[in-house]
């Protein structure tokens, strides 16, 4: 053997066995699945949401979907489970935002403004942000009435039975919309455009659903509420003629898309036009080796709290093949 090339426990010194970035679910459950088999991993959890770890379902409350709760969780408090069962298995938690990742050289860098971690595989779970319409009551009735996701929201007791609104022209509106016809006593539809930008198909069964009134050249200037303080209304105007009304509706649903965290990998890994991470088809490996992504930032199908997890676990096992393989 060369002097020059020490063996392999040397060659890794100081280098860390797997950087997760992120604290949602798929961050967190890469965590538990991780730490169990032994990596150690580091995890930068990121405080992007309102200061905190967590990710999106800490701006929630009821969780209804996620199973193993039958009587539904808050968002914070399945969250805080989470954490504490990575801690558990002593998975190393970072309260800091990664701002500099380098994935083009090995070991890979990964830097927050308080450390430098060397690392031998990253998964990137960090997530999207849905887009919102910054409407000037948006914050007062977030999860009071406004909501970015009909699949989540829709069978709340806050809007079943009640007349709705969904904003946005494409594929997402226009899926949320008629889900949310399973709930509410009729949707509105509000496009900005003339036309609907979603498929054919989706435009055909919106247009022809009996529970939806399509607004076209309609815009949402901001909510309205009642003496109570609850939502009640939308006030809206039309983009051709500038004219302004209210609709009546208890419910507003952001169906205009969502953004992927993954402006830190731009230029590293590949990415598609949205920005999502491109994975191999069923499975978490990313067009990098020793980089794998995890949850919402490389889903803009499904966005659940329950897929985003189950990502995270096939990325931690596939981090597991990959450093055993590369031993
Ligand atoms: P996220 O939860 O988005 O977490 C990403 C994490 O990455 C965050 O902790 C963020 O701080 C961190 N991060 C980002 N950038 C960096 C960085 N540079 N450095 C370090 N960390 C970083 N789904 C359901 O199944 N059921 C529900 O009832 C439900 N309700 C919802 C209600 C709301 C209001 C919202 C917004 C979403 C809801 N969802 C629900 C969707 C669900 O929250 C997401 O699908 C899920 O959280 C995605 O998990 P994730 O781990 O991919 O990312």
């Amino acid at each position: 053997e060369s002097p020059a090339s020490p063996p392999p426990s040397d060659a890794n010194k100081g280098v860390e066995n797997l950087v997760i970035i992120g604290s949602g679910p798929a961050g967190y459950t890469a965590a538990i699945y991780a730490a169990r088999a032994n990596l150690k991993p580091v995890v930068f959890e990121g405080y992007q949401v309102g200061g905190v770890p967590g990710g999106q379902l800490m701006t929630t409350t009821e969780v209804e979907n996620f199973p193993g709760f039958p009587d539904g969780i808050t968002g914070p408090d399945l969250m805080e489970r989470m954490r504490k069962q990575a801690e558990r298995w002593g998975a190393e938690l970072h309260q800091e935002d990664v701002e500099f990742v380098n994935v083009k050289t090995s070991p890979f860098v990964i830097r927050s403004s308080d450390r430098e971690v060397k690392c031998r595989s990253v998964i990137i779970a960090t997530g999207a942000t849905a887009k919102r319409l910054r409407l000037p009551r948006e914050d007062e009735f977030w999860s009071r009435g406004i909501s970015a996701c009909a699949i989540c929201d829709g069978a709340s007791p806050l809007f079943k039975g009640q007349v709705l609104a969904v904003v946005g022209g494409g594929d997402t509106a226009t899926e949320e919309a008629i889900y949310l016809t399973k709930y509410a006593r009729h949707v509105h539809l509000l496009v900005r455009k003339d036309q609907l930008q979603a498929s054919k198909a989706m435009q055909d069964r919106v247009l022809n659903n009996p529970n939806i009134t399509v607004h076209f050249n309609t815009e949402a200037l901001d909510v309205v509420s009642n003496d109570k303080g609850q939502m009640s209304g939308i006030q809206l105007k039309r983009t051709d003629t500038g004219e302004e009304s209210v609709l009546e509706a208890k419910g507003l649903f952001y169906g205009i898309g969502h953004t992927p965290n993954s402006q830190l990998l731009q230029g590293q890994i590949e990415l598609d036009s949205a920005g999502y991470i491109l994975v191999k088809e069923g499975s978490a490996k990313t067009s990098v080796d020793g980089v794998f992504a995890a949850g919402d930032v490389q889903d803009h199908e499904w966005r659940q709290a329950v897929t985003a997890a189950g990502s995270g676990c096939t990325a931690a096992l596939s981090v597991e093949r990959y450093l055993v393989a590369n031993d």
